[in-house]
């Protein structure tokens, strides 16, 4: 059976189904739009209509104000003109989804963002059996192998423990939506007390309905210097070298993200310490979950894209990379930090056979 288009296209609007006329986390304005998760370059602002997991909607409202938003659950069977949607966990962030495309017998998944590792948070990543997968590289390259959760949240108390040992308050930048909320959950409250930035707080605040996170203390106008030596704060990238952290005197900082793999980034930023702890798969976790899938076609939308395809075509997939607005977390893939002499440094491609 087959179709003149293929049953998902890359337009300059965005990840196109014309059989149902709908978009994929579209970067232009569009009538109709399937969304993954709530982070600002999948889920835009200025669509007539959004459709999302029940878990997202509140996420997005709360970014994007006013809008339409129709709600499904995971697996939940969405027909429109023949072509059936539906979302299924992705593991990337609280409500994060891959949504799955099926027409004629045809299947396509749209990965969005994704980990593996299940945070206690985001509902554990599924494979989804496909014949086309498109799929995010952030961290395609074989530099970036995590390690377990665990091991990262012993490093980070430690570190905590040391900073308040030597009166000292512990500064930790994460992303707004998704890594703070990871970060909270897993916190050692017996070690101290966690204080939020606003901008944090506030999507805390929305999370707080339907996820189970540890009490945390909004940092206002009026919260005292002495309060805080010995505590945690937990605060946006982007406060880094603001007016607003001068209040933390004496205060160390630390960041949580995949980038820290890279040592340069840390220096750059002049971060004083880099936790490397990732939303996104690592290079063998891709790997594993495209194999999984079944898929014998691969897309690459962002990140490491041609690295990352080239790979897979020297493994035997047909792979290719097509262009897309996707930007990886704000603040985290900051392109100063993925320089081209850090992947240099830090890069072994490992041989094939
Ligand atoms: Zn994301
Ligand atoms: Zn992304």
């Amino acid at each position: 059976m087959p179709h003149h288009k293929p049953l998902l296209q890359f337009t300059p609007q965005g990840i196109y189904c014309a059989q149902a006329d709908v978009h994929l986390d579209p970067w232009k304005p569009v009538k109709r739009a399937l969304i993954t998760h709530g982070h600002s370059d999948h889920a835009r602002w200025g669509h007539e209509h959004y459709l999302t997991h029940h878990r997202n909607a509140p996420i997005i409202r709360h970014r994007l104000g006013d809008i339409q938003v129709q709600e499904v659950a995971w697996g939940d069977p969405i027909l429109i003109n023949g072509v059936k949607f539906s979302f299924h966990p992705a593991g990337h962030i609280i409500g994060s989804s891959q949504i799955r495309v099926e027409y004629r017998g045809e299947i396509w998944v749209f990965t969005g963002d994704y980990k593996r590792e299940d945070d206690g948070l985001a509902t554990p990543y599924e494979p989804i059996r496909c014949h086309t997968l498109i799929t995010e590289c952030t961290f395609g390259l074989p530099a970036f192998k995590w390690i377990p959760q665990r091991e990262v949240f012993e490093e980070i108390h430690q570190w905590w423990r040391e900073n308040k040992d030597s009166g000292k308050t512990s500064v930790l930048f994460g992303y707004t939506l998704g890594k703070t909320q990871r970060l909270l959950k897993h916190l050692d409250q017996s070690i101290g007390k966690i204080y939020t930035h606003g901008a944090v707080e506030n999507m805390n605040e929305v999370l707080r309905h339907y996820v189970d996170l540890p009490e945390t203390t909004r940092i206002t106008k009026d919260t005292l210097k002495s309060e805080l030596i010995g505590s945690l704060v937990l605060a946006p990238p982007s406060t880094h070298g603001s007016a607003w952290i001068r209040k933390m005197v004496p205060f160390v900082t630390a960041s949580a993200s995949g980038w820290m793999a890279f040592r340069g980034a840390r220096r750059r930023r002049a971060i004083d310490r880099g936790f490397v702890m990732s939303d996104h798969c690592d290079w063998p976790s891709l790997l594993d979950c495209i194999r999984e899938t079944g898929a014998t076609k691969v897309i690459c939308t962002h990140g490491y894209t041609d690295i990352f395809s080239r790979y897979l075509r020297e493994l035997g997939y047909d792979a290719r990379t097509e262009s897309t607005q996707y930007e990886g977390e704000q603040g985290e893939l900051d392109p100063k930090i993925a320089s081209e002499s850090d992947v240099n440094d830090d890069t072994e491609f490992p041989q094939t056979a």
